[in-house]
């Protein structure tokens, strides 16, 4: 890409790197991510939390009176459970006397043994390899952080963190570990590791350490206003206006940045289809909607439902137990653990192992549906509906992580063995395509295929604020309450 490109059309490297006729950032405006309203952004006291008067979606991350301090202490903690865990031991079997102890690694280790590597890989890139470089990323944010000048790294690695911090399931192995455990405390004597103990601190730091952690202070670090670039010996100013010293610039003309959020104003309407060009503030390439977002969705989703037959017709697991036992599918596994008198437990797996892919496949259908309809009803719903699909998708790793700790730790030959099957991998898949296609479907398009996201008439809504256990702010103030054109 060179700068010599005619100045007419816009390409990626433009934004930010070209002259001021190109973009005009504006402080104090946010886009909602969830249904694409531009909203003036109050400046948030520690404790306050901003959220769409439309939809209800948090429109910045809560600020904190110890932006570095607190996430720095968590992070340490961190790393050090992280450490421990990897060094112990996670559960000692002993079958008559026949003792085998494993760790945080064999289960990837033996699924790879057994032939199922992709299992294994995923497995131990979700509990190992995520969690170890999402603490190596958060250390750098808190390291560039406490700079007096922001790093030009620093931006990148928090928006790597971003994305890559969904993939640590901790906390889900946690669960997976707890099923396992009941599941053999029936057969045989199950000594529970040290191993354990540190995951769930190590549960608790890391979401300490997001919940602490300031990222608006990372981003207030790096002054837009004072913005340059150097580009072939020139150096290019961003312009930068405050959203109270101007008219609200016309809604097509404005495009938000997914990853750091700020707004910029551009000559000319930009289009939802192509990349308008790198952020000023964090390079991240910028598109009005995330790229081809219904085509994408659409073939996860119809990859996740392939998936999704072979992953329930055939057996995820085969238990033999002295000559005994077979191979049983998810609904089997949650069976069996209702008639063994553990209903909570079964409950658990069914809703996550059967429900949650289904409502997620069901809902992202209903979703990718409407959209081409351009349907204008259930907008808030189906935005909401979208926020819940988007979390709970993760829980769905409780079976994998459940099988591949039997995996590991029955390995008695005759006595008792546990052997992963095809639908584990079956079911593996559907799980990560639901997460692939909830995470490539941008909401916001639901509201512009119903038209409500042209130019705003009435002058621009202030975002709700929300204060946690704050009495001072009325209860007038709930978004449900303010929203002006609910559908
Ligand atoms: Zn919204
Ligand atoms: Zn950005």
């Amino acid at each position: 890409m060179s700068m010599s490109s005619p100045p007419a059309r816009l390409r990626c490297d433009d934004l930010g790197l070209g002259p001021v006729r190109h973009v005009r950032v504006i402080g104090g405006l946010s886009e909602c991510p969830g249904c694409g309203l531009y909203q003036r952004l109050p400046d948030l006291e520690p404790g306050q939390q901003a959220l769409c008067v439309r939809c209800g979606q948090k429109m910045a991350r809560r600020r904190r009176t110890a932006p570095l301090a607190a996430p720095l202490a968590f992070c340490i903690s961190s790393a050090a459970f992280y450490f421990a865990a990897l060094a112990s031991s996670l559960m000692t079997l002993d079958v008559y006397g026949r003792q085998r102890t494993v760790d945080l690694l064999t289960g990837p280790m033996e699924l790879m043994h057994e032939g199922w590597g992709e299992a294994g890989i995923l497995v131990g890139a979700v509990t190992v390899l995520a969690p170890a470089v999402a603490i190596g990323f958060m250390f750098a944010i808190l390291y560039a952080g406490s700079r007096p000048q922001l790093p030009d790294w620093g931006p990148r690695i928090l928006v790597w963190y971003d994305k890559l911090r969904p993939w640590s399931m901790v906390e889900v192995y946690i669960l997976g570990i707890f099923v396992a455990y009941t599941k053999l405390t029936d057969m045989a004597h199950v000594d529970v590791g040290p191993a354990v103990y540190l995951i769930g601190a190590l549960m608790l730091t890391m979401a300490a350490t997001d919940s602490t952690l300031d990222t608006d202070m990372i981003w207030r670090h790096r002054r837009i206003d004072s913005l340059t670039r150097s580009e072939g010996g020139e150096t290019a100013a961003v312009a930068y206006v405050h959203i109270d010293e101007i008219e609200m610039p016309p809604v097509d003309h404005l495009v938000a940045c997914s990853a750091c959020g700020l707004v910029g104003e551009l000559s000319h309407p930009v289009s939802n289809l192509s990349c308008v060009g790198i952020c000023p503030r964090c390079e991240h390439k910028v598109w009005r909607r995330l790229p081809q977002t219904l085509s994408r969705t659409t073939a996860f989703l119809i990859a996740a439902i392939v998936f999704y037959i072979p992953a329930n017709l055939y057996p995820v697991m085969t238990f033999l137990r002295m000559g005994g036992g077979g191979g049983h599918t998810i609904v089997e596994g949650a069976i069996e653990l209702w008639m063994d008198g553990m209903i909570p437990l079964s409950l658990l797996v069914f809703f996550a192992s059967i429900t949650v892919p289904m409502l997620k496949i069901l809902s992202l259908a209903w979703m990718i549906l409407q959209t081409w309809r351009g349907a204008r009803g259930h907008l808030v719903m189906r935005t909401r509906l979208f926020r819940v699909v988007d979390m709970v998708g993760r829980w769905s790793m409780i079976d994998v992580f459940m099988i591949s700790i039997l995996v590991a730790v029955v390995r008695f030959n005759a006595m008792a063995s546990v052997t992963a099957n095809a639908g584990m991998v079956a079911f593996a898949a559907v799980v990560v395509l639901t997460l692939l296609a909830a995470w490539s479907f941008d909401p916001r398009i639901m509201w512009d295929a119903a038209g409500r996201n042209g130019p705003v008439p009435d002058g621009l809504p202030p975002a709700v604020l929300r204060a946690r256990a704050d009495p001072a702010v009325p209860s007038s103030l709930s978004p449900a309450s303010m929203e002006p054109d609910q559908a």
